[in-house]
């Protein structure tokens, strides 16, 4: 069974039916375990909508969520609450780090309402995974946007999470910072990680397996490019 199925999903903002947006219109498609999925389509598309859809931070308007067979959505607050934090790791744009917490600090806090063991040595591996075993005591603006972005991502999957979600998280980095953190990403993907990332960005299509177009809140398009890929140099 697939990791993440997605059924119908719509989502409208507003009550009033005549001012309604319909962000999101009967988007369906099923993740397997270990994919790198780009996201893309215009702005106003739904790429949003559907992160947070994905996330379990926002019910849809109809259809259904299920991951490693869990109906997300069937699930009370605090449950999904928990579901969040079990199976779930977020990569912001803007990148949330906690200011007056060093890199350190900052990647042990998902780790502080787990009964992980060692959360220091955890979290300390976690930086080393992402090249920061260095800069465990750095406070975020003593590094460089590239830095804190691996800070964030060391952060997202410290608690090796199933599904990684990422939201444009190298729009606001210069080319070469980008390029450094999509190596990162496509690190955790070799490693396995399963990636559902929003992006412009060339590189990390070319990184990924698949990729998804919105449109008006609809699928236009779901290629995966990897499969054409190993197709064509068998052919
Ligand atoms: P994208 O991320 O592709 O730019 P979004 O998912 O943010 O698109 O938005 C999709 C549509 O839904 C847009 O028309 C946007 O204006 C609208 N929208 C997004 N969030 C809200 C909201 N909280 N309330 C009302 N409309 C919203
Ligand atoms: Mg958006």
């Amino acid at each position: 069974m697939a990791l993440v199925i997605a059924k119908e999903l719509s989502k409208y903002y507003g009550h009033d039916e005549e001012t309604q947006v319909h962000a999101l219109e009967g988007v369906s498609f099923e993740i397997e375990q270990g994919e790198y999925i780009a996201v893309m389509g215009p702005s106003g598309s739904g790429k949003s909508t559907l992160l947070a859809i994905l996330g379990a931070m926002s019910p849809p308007s109809l259809g259904s969520l299920t991951v490693d067979e869990i109906d997300v959505y069937g699930l009370s607050q605090e449950k999904r609450a928990d579901f969040r934090r079990e199976y779930l790791g977020f990569v912001f744009q803007q990148l949330q780090l906690i200011p007056y917490l060093t890199a350190l600090e900052n990647v042990m806090l998902p780790l502080v309402i787990t009964d992980h063991r060692d959360k220091k040595e955890l979290a300390e591996q976690t930086l080393d995974r992402v090249g920061l075993g260095n800069k465990l005591n750095r406070l975020p603006s003593e590094m460089s946007g590239g830095e804190q972005s691996r800070v964030a991502i060391a952060r997202a999957v410290v608690n090796n999470p199933p599904v990684l979600l990422a939201d444009e998280p190298v729009g606001s980095l210069d080319s070469k910072t980008g390029r450094e953190v999509l190596e990162l990403f496509k690190k955790l993907h070799c490693e396995g990680q399963t990636i559902i990332m929003v992006t412009h960005n060339p590189e990390s299509i070319r990184d990924a397996d698949r990729i998804i177009q919105l449109r008006d809140g609809k699928i236009v398009d779901d290629v995966k490019t990897k499969v054409g890929e190993s197709a064509a140099l068998r052919l």
